[in-house]
């Protein structure tokens, strides 16, 4: 029996043009004989995908790190099947401010293979800029009454298509006398537009989406008859995998029409960020160990206190909506890692924390070279 991680890194265009490993493919018993609740989501009508696939993979979860994960997977020969109990307005991924913009501590095993998943991540999305979902670029600043280096970001510098310091006439937009900003270049992923679009691209390709809850690992052969079973349950691992080191975190945001809004700031030690989007993002909040999904008057309010503080022309706006949200935070960082649970292969890729949008590509292509290398070598073990 194999356990634990087994990680090779490859660069993504290595990790694209990699031959399938050929893992005899699964026979998928009908769902219709599953004890528990579930109903069908979506199901390909595509037979000519049927016949390509080298292996079969369950991914659990829905949302912007399942659908990716599930994603890659197929483009690796993979049969997917996708189960969850929420989908995307229901998820964290949905109403997340979504910028391409990883904290300096943001950790995915190492380091140097934080910057891979980082480098990974962003030439995925820079793909999509040409397609239809919701991917676009962005620019604005950082800004601090401290230090320059409190402003710069060294995952985003020398990957980031723009990326210097702010100009005087840029700190000046902004109430508070700045004294140091750091401009750059991003991506905006708005979830609304990619999460649709992911599923709607899963089922094309010959995937099946299931609404169910899987309370043990066991649950998915309910199914199917599955090589392998990617857990992107994101907050929902601390239960499913009884991981004490994940810890959901609660934030709260606006969503405001400001159409003159046309670059995004974060403002260091006021734990403030405007967004635009399709309606401007204003945030924003952190509570520890909160699962909680009502906004809170009082945090609302703090957060429009300072934020019109920033940017005192957000007052005219009319607001939309209010959103709160989960971040699948885990101390010790992202879990990419190979594991089996009661004789079923299970590739992890849970706990971005506030990061999970930027990083679910990286990621993604992480576990689904790590469940590669776990069936080949499974395979050569038999
Ligand atoms: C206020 C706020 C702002 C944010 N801003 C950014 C940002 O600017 N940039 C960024 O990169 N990230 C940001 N994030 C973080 C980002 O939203 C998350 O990291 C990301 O959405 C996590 O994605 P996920 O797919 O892991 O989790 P989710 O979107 O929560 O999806 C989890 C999926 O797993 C399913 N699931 C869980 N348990 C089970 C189970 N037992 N059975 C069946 N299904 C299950 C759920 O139904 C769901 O489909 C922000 C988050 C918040 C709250």
């Amino acid at each position: 029996m194999t356990s634990g991680s087994h990680f090779k890194w490859a660069s993504y265009q290595q990790f694209a043009s990699k031959r399938s490993v050929v893992i005899p493919r699964a026979v998928v018993s009908p769902p219709s004989r599953a004890p528990c609740s579930f109903s069908v989501v979506s199901k390909s009508t595509n037979s000519s995908c049927w016949n390509m696939h080298s292996w079969s993979a369950c991914v659990i979860g829905g949302g912007v790190v399942g659908l990716t994960t599930a994603l890659l997977a197929q483009e690796r020969g993979a049969e997917v099947t996708l189960v969850a109990d929420k989908f995307k307005t229901e998820t964290t991924s949905d109403g997340a401010a979504a910028i391409f913009r990883p904290s300096n501590s943001f950790n995915v095993i190492t380091p140097e293979n934080t910057k891979e998943v980082i480098a990974v991540s962003y030439r995925y999305y820079e793909k999509l800029l040409k397609e239809d979902a919701g991917v676009k670029l962005i620019s604005g600043c950082n800004l601090s009454n401290e230090s320059l280096a409190s402003t710069r970001n060294s995952l985003l510098e020398g990957l980031v298509p723009e990326y210097r310091d702010a100009t005087e006439m840029e700190l000046k937009q902004y109430q508070g006398d700045w004294k140091f900003g750091t401009y750059y270049t991003t991506f905006l992923v708005e979830n609304r537009f990619y999460l649709p679009w992911a599923e709607k691209k899963l089922i094309a390709q010959g995937g099946t989406i299931i609404r169910s809850t899987i309370n043990d690992f066991s649950d998915v052969k309910n199914f199917g008859d599955f090589d392998l079973v990617f857990n992107c349950s994101g907050y929902g691992a601390k239960k499913l995998c009884n991981d004490l080191a994940v810890e959901p975190i609660s934030g709260q945001l606006y969503r405001v029409d400001a159409p003159w809004c046309d670059k995004f700031v974060y403002a260091n030690g006021m734990d403030t960020y405007v967004i635009p989007g399709y309606l401007a993002t204003v945030g924003g909040s952190r509570h520890s160990e909160s699962y909680r999904t009502k906004p809170c008057p009082h945090d609302g309010a703090a957060i429009w206190s300072r934020a019109t503080a920033l940017m005192p022309q957000l007052q005219t706006s009319q607001i939309r909506e209010q959103w709160v949200g989960v971040r699948p935070y885990r101390s010790g960082g992202a879990r990419v890692q190979a594991e089996v649970i009661n004789g079923i292969k299970v590739v992890h890729n849970y706990g971005h924390g506030g990061h999970g949008v930027t990083s679910a590509p990286g990621c993604a292509a992480q576990a689904v070279q790590i469940a590669e290398d776990f069936l080949s070598l499974t395979k050569s073990e038999l």
